[in-house]
């Protein structure tokens, strides 16, 4: 089974990576999308696949917050998060992760290789390296990531997790997972 030309190598990647235009208002660094982590993938025939973006799923486009660009980041990521912690977030982000999981564990069981899971750091919620809280950024996963994270471990399973900022050496910070 799954014989066929696919290199059967993926890596799960932060929605907005993928579309700039997901990410909270002020924040946008691309038009489009990450495009040289894009095509360091794609030379390496891994595919990737786009984890939802949880702002967007709980808490809309605009985050519930028409002036969070009026804001420093980490302020306004601050309190996104605090929106993320409510009781009924927390139920609309376990589908999230559950819908992530269910894709981990099918291209696991298949025998699939999962190359790791990339996130965004400084972000509330897909920060894996470090997020924000109390308005400034912290050592630390976001919101999202965190609940996946416990997934993951939870099944016993071993997934790399990195996350980038704009800044980031991209050939550098990802030649572990080639
Ligand atoms: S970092 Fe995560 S929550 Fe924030 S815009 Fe990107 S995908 Fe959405």
């Amino acid at each position: 089974m799954f014989t066929d030309k696919r290199s059967k190598k993926v890596i799960f990647m932060a929605h907005c990576l993928l579309n700039q235009n997901s990410i909270s208002d002020g924040t946008a660094v691309h038009p489009a999308a990450f495009k040289d982590i894009i095509n360091l993938f794609m030379d390496n025939d891994i595919g990737i696949v786009q984890l939802p973006c949880p702002e967007l799923c709980c808490l809309g486009l605009d985050r519930g917050n028409i002036y969070g660009a009026d804001s420093p980041v980490t302020v306004e990521n601050t309190r996104i998060r605090r929106e993320m912690e409510k009781s009924e977030t927390q139920t609309k982000l376990k589908t999230l992760v559950d819908y992530t999981m269910l894709q981990i564990d099918e291209y696991i069981k298949h025998g699939f290789e999962i190359k790791g899971i990339i996130g965004a750091n400084r972000s509330p919620n897909c920060g894996v390296e470090s997020t924000s809280d109390n308005d400034v950024e912290i050592s630390g996963m976001g919101v999202f990531m965190n609940a996946l994270h416990k997934e993951i471990s939870d099944r016993g399973l071993n997934i790399r997790m990195t996350g980038i900022k704009g800044s980031d050496d991209i050939m550098e910070k990802f030649k572990e997972f080639l």
